[in-house]
């Protein structure tokens, strides 16, 4: 690691990723959002074996631009509107950068005690932030724990409940445990419950329609507990969530925590995406409940500019999560007394190694400042509004679902009643969008409808990139109106 090599060309790279956003903007042409490549084109462009001799970074970066960048879909064009965004800042960036300058391990204390003690302060800031309950703090029984994802933050709640519930009733009843969530839930509490060795027919996705705007309705939860109970089963788990995949529904986070504390179930909030909204005082109510929650997570590399990856997750007591996930092989052994106890967060996740998240957070939230990020949040919802103003105020298409957030949920309305022929013309409307590159949209299905989804959260993203759709001239095919608006 030459220390003059790096400043040479890391201010190339620097100088290379600074244009790639400056282009993004002024060159929009030049950047399909969605990409266009075929499945196996990068095949074709590169070699078959990794070079024996150095090559330089100048034609490495000359083959980014021409052979990279075409296979690229850019979640930082203004013009991304796709699944949820992935936001970046310039303080996200500088942190990633420090921490991979830096480089430390902090799977324990000792390996790196400003890798721990940084996390466990910016947690503590932004569990405050959110008005989490003082439970959640690193100076109660909880605190918080940066995860990579939202998936590994499910995984290790589950794995801990799932822990402290065996620990109660015995080993042998692992069969008879069952869980619950919503039918809209996000798969990776499928998954997780498979990993945890819950039978696939012990995971109850309730179903959700319309009428709550796809939140979890309280009595099926209940009424679900009472069967199961009644049939010998053992309800450990209940994942609710804030702000869902597909349409951003909230789950009633009041009635449902009243319920998992009557019947001593772990709650665990999903809140990867809305979460982050909630440091704003009027979107705060959201997750009002949150109290008799077990954990909670969110997710700060989709709406809090602080790049991929970092999941925060609060616990209420900690010490069921290292009851779950600790391990203690004698190398990793080391000497602190007793009145000096650490954390290690080795045992608060699956893997050992981890990366120093907490710098970057540490810096979004101090370069920028907790008003302006609520701003930036509230720019992007206000985004969101005017967007679906001009779909509502269009009578060829129709708002499906209550906004709460920056998520619009929309689609072609049917003809004549023929909701699958609605269905096909959202489909092609959507693939025609996409195929111009000059903007990415998502889909989703929700009672079985094909539905359309604009997720503002790009930063870049201002009130011209979400005025494509005004005006639309609808009574053409779909892909003549596209042509026809962009
Ligand atoms: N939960 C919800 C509600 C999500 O929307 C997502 C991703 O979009 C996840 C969990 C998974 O998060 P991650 O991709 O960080 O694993």
């Amino acid at each position: 690691m030459d220390s003059e090599l790096l400043r040479e060309q890391g201010h190339i790279m620097v100088d290379f990723i600074a244009d790639y956003y400056r282009d993004l903007q002024d060159s929009p042409q030049d950047f399909p959002v969605l990409s266009q490549v075929q499945p196996g084109y990068l095949r074709d462009m590169l070699p078959n074996s990794a070079p024996d001799q150095p090559e330089s970074l100048n034609e490495l970066l000359d083959d980014v631009t021409k052979k990279i960048m075409p296979g690229i879909t850019h979640w930082q064009s203004p013009s991304y509107f796709a699944y949820y965004a992935s936001s970046t800042s310039v303080a996200g960036f500088l942190g990633e950068m420090l921490n991979a300058g830096l480089s430390v391990v902090g799977f324990t204390w000792q390996t790196s005690p400003a890798a721990t003690e940084l996390e466990i302060i910016v947690l503590d800031w932004l569990a405050k932030l959110l008005q989490l309950p003082d439970h959640f703090l690193s100076t109660g029984h909880g605190g918080g724990v940066i995860q990579g994802t939202g998936c590994e933050a499910v995984l290790v709640v589950v794995l801990a409940a799932r822990d402290r519930i065996l620990k109660q009733v015995g080993k042998t009843v692992l069969p008879q445990l069952v869980v619950y969530a919503s039918d809209q839930t996000h798969s990776s509490f499928r998954k997780a419950c498979l990993i945890g060795g819950i039978h696939e027919d012990n995971i109850r996705l309730l179903r959700t329609d319309s009428s709550t705007n796809y939140g979890l309705l309280p009595e099926s939860l209940e009424e679900a507990i009472s069967h199961d109970l009644a049939k010998g089963f053992i309800p450990f788990f209940i994942c609710a969530t804030v702000g869902t995949t597909s349409s951003a529904a909230v789950d009633p986070l009041v009635p449902l925590g009243k319920i998992a504390k009557k019947y001593g179930i772990w709650m665990h909030v999903d809140a990867a995406y809305a979460g982050n909204a909630c440091i704003c005082p009027e979107y705060r109510k959201f997750i009002d409940g949150v109290e008799n929650a077990d954990s909670f997570n969110m997710n700060a590399h989709k709406w809090l500019f602080a790049n991929q990856t970092c999941s925060p997750l609060w616990v209420k007591d900690r010490y069921a999560l290292i009851a779950a996930l600790k391990t203690n092989p004698e190398y990793l052994e080391y000497k602190v007394s007793e009145k000096d106890a650490v954390v290690n967060y080795k045992d608060w996740q699956i893997s050992l190694s981890r990366r120093f998240r907490s710098l970057k957070l540490w810096m979004v939230l101090r370069l920028y400042g907790s008003e302006n990020l609520r701003n930036f949040i509230r720019e992007h919802v206000n985004l969101a509004k005017q967007f679906e103003d001009y779909v509502t105020q269009d009578p060829h298409f129709e708002v499906v679902t209550t906004r709460y957030f920056s998520l619009v949920c929309f689609r072609l309305v049917p003809v004549d009643g023929d909701e699958d022929k609605c269905n096909q013309r959202n489909r092609e409307l959507l693939a025609a969008i996409n195929s111009t590159g000059k903007i990415f949209i998502s889909h989703t299905a929700l009672s079985g409808q094909f539905i359309l989804r604009f997720a503002v959260g790009a930063p870049l993203t201002e009130e011209k990139h979400g005025r494509l759709y005004k005006n639309m001239p609808l009574n053409l095919p779909a892909t003549a109106i596209v042509k026809n608006i962009l």
